[in-house]
C-alpha cells in the first residue's frame, strides 16, 4: 500500500464516522505519524508503506489514531497541540482546547494596555494559553494564572515552561476556587524585596509560600491592573447538543457555565473587583448570546466604559469595562512606596467546583 492509499483508507474511515474535514484531519495525522512536513509527503505518497524505514509500524500508528479520531475525540487531543497567537500549545483531555475566537480577546488586550508595568490575573486559565500569551506578548511585569483544576494546572506549567521565552516579568500558576484562593492580607512591606523571577507556582505551592509567611519568597502580586477571563459560559442543557468532539471529550469543568452560563460572570463582576486597582480592566470572553447579560452584570458592580467587541466570524465574543475609579472597591489607590501594603496570597484549595 502506498501513502496515498494509507490516507485514502484514513480519510473514507472518518468521512463515515461523521468527522468533519475527515481529509484534512486524516492528512494532519498521517504526516505526524510518518514526521512529514507537506512537501515531502508530496513527492513521496506513491511509495509504498513497507519500503519506509518503520513502515509498517507507522501504519499501524496510524490506523490507531483514525480509529480514535472517528470515536471522536479531538485532533489536537491526538496531536496534543493547538496554535494560539502563533505560540504552539501542549493540549490534553484536561484543558479545553484553545480557540482562535480566544485570540479577539488577546489581541484586544495587546492593543489596549501597552504599557508593561501592568499586573494580570487570569482567572479559568486552563491550558494557560491567555496568560501565557499575555505574557511572552505584552512583556506585563506579572501575570497570575488561576485554575481549580490540578491537571489544567499541569499543563499550563508545561506551556509557561516552552513557551515564556525571554519574558522576564513574574509568571504564578496558582490552584484555586475562582477567587477563594486569592486573599488580601495587611503585611509589612519588605525594603528590598525584589521581584520574582520569572515563577511557577503549581498545584499547592502558592499556599505553602503563604503558609510559611516566608516574605522573602515572592508573594502573589498585589493587587491587578487587567482581570481576564475565558470561564465556562455554556448553558449546561446546550451542551448536550454540541459536537461529540466537545461534549464528549472537552472537560465540562471548563464549558458548563451553570443553567443560565451566567454563574462564573457573576462571581468575576462581584468578587474580580476586590483584587482589582481602581481604572483596573476587565476583559471576559462571552458566548455569542451574553454581551446584555454580562453588560448588566458589570454595570451593576460599578464598572464603566463597558464595552462588546465582536471575533472575526462577526460574532459579540468579548466584553470589556473598566472599574470606576469612584467604585468602591474596598481598596486604596495603590502605592509600592507606602509602608502597609495589600499583598494578595494563596491559601490552600478548599473545594473544587
Ligand atoms: N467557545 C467555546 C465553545 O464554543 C466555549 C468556551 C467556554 O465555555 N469558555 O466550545
Amino acid at each position: 500500500m502506498t501513502l496515498q492509499q494509507l490516507l485514502d483508507q484514513g480519510t473514507e474511515q472518518l468521512r463515515s464516522a461523521g468527522v468533519p474535514d475527515a481529509g484534512l484531519d486524516a492528512r494532519y495525522l498521517l504526516l505526524d505519524t510518518f514526521g512529514l512536513g507537506l512537501a515531502s509527503f508530496l513527492a513521496d505518497r506513491g511509495r509504498t508503506v513497507d519500503g519506509l524505514p518503520g513502515g509498517a509500524e507507522k501504519a499501524q500508528a496510524y490506523e490507531a489514531l483514525i480509529a480514535r479520531r472517528a470515536g471522536r475525540i479531538p485532533l489536537q487531543q491526538l496531536l496534543g497541540v493547538q496554535e494560539f497567537m502563533g505560540l504552539e500549545f501542549f493540549v490534553n483531555e484536561h484543558v479545553l482546547i484553545p480557540r482562535q475566537d480566544t485570540e479577539t480577546l488577546v489581541e484586544l488586550v495587546l492593543v489596549e494596555r501597552k504599557q508593561r508595568d501592568l499586573d494580570v490575573l487570569d482567572v479559568c486559565t486552563g491550558s494557560g494559553c491567555i496568560a501565557v500569551s499575555l505574557a511572552r506578548l505584552g512583556g506585563y511585569r506579572s501575570v497570575t494564572a488561576l485554575d481549580v483544576s490540578a491537571e489544567a494546572l499541569k499543563v499550563a506549567e508545561k506551556n509557561a515552561a516552552a513557551l515564556l521565552g525571554e519574558y522576564d516579568g513574574d509568571f504564578r500558576l496558582v490552584q484555586s476556587d475562582m477567587f477563594a484562593g486569592l486573599e488580601t492580607k495587611e503585611t509589612e512591606a519588605q525594603p528590598g524585596q525584589e521581584p520574582g523571577k520569572a515563577e511557577i507556582l503549581p498545584e499547592q505551592a502558592a499556599g505553602k509560600a503563604a503558609a510559611s509567611r516566608d516574605l522573602t519568597r515572592p508573594s502573589l502580586t498585589p493587587q491587578f491592573d487587567i482581570l481576564v477571563s475565558n470561564p465556562p459560559y455554556i448553558p449546561s442543557q446546550v451542551i448536550e447538543g454540541l459536537e461529540p468532539e466537545v461534549r464528549d471529550h472537552e472537560p465540562r469543568l471548563a464549558l458548563d457555565g451553570s443553567p443560565d452560563g451566567l454563574k462564573f460572570y457573576r462571581i468575576l463582576a462581584s468578587e474580580g473587583k476586590r483584587f482589582l486597582r481602581p481604572g483596573g480592566a476587565v476583559y471576559f470572553e462571552i458566548g455569542w448570546d451574553q454581551a446584555q447579560a454580562v453588560s448588566a452584570l458589570l454595570e451593576r458592580e460599578g464598572f464603566t466604559q463597558i464595552r462588546t467587541v465582536k471575533d472575526m466570524a462577526g460574532m459579540d465574543r468579548v466584553v470589556g469595562a473598566v472599574l470606576g475609579a469612584a467604585a468602591d472597591n474596598g481598596h486604596q489607590a495603590p502605592g509600592r512606596s507606602r509602608e502597609t501594603v495589600r499583598t494578595i496570597q494563596a491559601r490552600p484549595m478548599e473545594q473544587g467546583i
